[in-house]
């Protein structure tokens, strides 16, 4: 062996064990993806982990792609996590501590996304719709004794009222909040069981809108209901609007269909989680706004068979919930 053999030796043995020290130190470190948990109600999915560094997200037409370095996953897909905007998501080890998430959107309506690191446990993927459709589709909700009711949420379309309300199961504590549909039961965990006279549409972080013009007749904070506001609409249409963090009209104020009253920020009153109780009263009695969606022209074939999946839904979750009272 001459000498620029032993040199050549020499650095091939260095290498060796530098790359192994690397390996080693790699494999420590290495993050961990967990699990993937899809969340309605923002709604987006949580990327449960531990470690691991957001590389990049690319969102090109129905895909979104993210790369997270020094980190390790098992593969695993979930399908249809989130009705109506999400339709597959997957992740799999891309490379050597590279793991690759890909989200299917559900094409071709207009689908933003957002990702954010929101703490070491977890990275937050925001999925909103953008747009809105048809206005008419968008707007009117219900019809009542000839008045058009808008969905009382800025920024929600048709669907998305379905799906964030009678296709919403809670899941922080489904004993306490109850289901959001009308007629379900409430209290019975503490003996006193009452109907639900209303209707909870899921949302965060968002503006409540008057359904339609009219007076306000009621603008305060209840034990249940947190800051609630009613409006009346005609001699026989009132609305009720409640759990809302702040209200912005007062009782005597005339206001117009669209106009932002009251936003939510949180569960108030006797909420678990965020939402917005809505109630339908006609003639003096509190009805159910759904007797009324299911009756409006401009329901698609599509959301009408969503509705019937829901109610089905719900009526297993009610026995779930009612084994979990006992
Ligand atoms: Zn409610």
């Amino acid at each position: 062996m001459d000498a620029a053999d032993a040199g050549r030796l020499w650095r091939r043995i260095a290498c060796l064990g530098l790359g192994s020290l690397l390996l080693h130190v790699g494999t420590t470190l290495a993050g961990q993806l967990h699990s993937v948990l899809p969340i309605t109600e923002k709604p987006g999915l949580f990327i449960i982990q531990n470690g691991c560094v957001l590389e990049e997200m690319v969102h090109i037409n129905d895909e979104v792609r993210i790369r997270l370095s020094n980190c390790t996953a098992q593969p695993g897909t979930i399908d249809n996590p989130i009705a109506g905007r999400v339709s597959r998501v997957g992740w799999q080890q891309s490379a050597t501590h590279q793991v690759e998430l890909r989200i299917a959107l559900v094409g071709p309506e207009c689908i933003t996304t957002k990702l954010v690191d929101e703490n070491q446990d977890h990275f937050l993927v925001s999925i909103y719709r953008c747009g809105g459709g048809d206005p008419a589709t968008t707007l009117n909700l219900l019809s009542v004794h000839g008045l058009a009711l808008a969905i009382p949420v800025q920024g929600m379309n048709l669907e998305m009222f379905i799906d964030q309300s009678l296709g919403y199961v809670p899941t922080k504590d489904l004993v306490r909040d109850g289901l959001p549909n009308f007629g379900s039961m409430r209290g019975d965990w503490q003996g006193r069981p009452r109907l639900h006279q209303g209707i909870d549409i899921y949302v965060d972080s968002a503006n409540v809108m008057a359904a339609a013009d009219g007076t306000v007749t009621q603008a305060m904070t209840g034990r249940y209901s947190g800051r609630h506001v009613k409006i009346r609409h005609s001699a026989t249409v009132s609305t009720v609007y409640a759990h809302l963090k702040r209200t912005l009209v007062r009782k005597g104020d005339q206001v117009s269909r669209g106009q932002v009253i009251a936003t939510i920020d949180g569960p108030t009153g006797n909420a678990i989680e965020s939402q917005l109780h809505f109630e339908l009263q006609v003639n003096g009695k509190k009805v159910d706004p759904y007797h009324y969606i299911k009756q409006n022209p401009a329901l698609p074939i599509e959301l009408q068979e969503k509705i019937r999946r829901y109610e089905q839904k719900l009526i297993e979750a009610a026995e779930i919930r009612a084994q979990l009272v006992r």
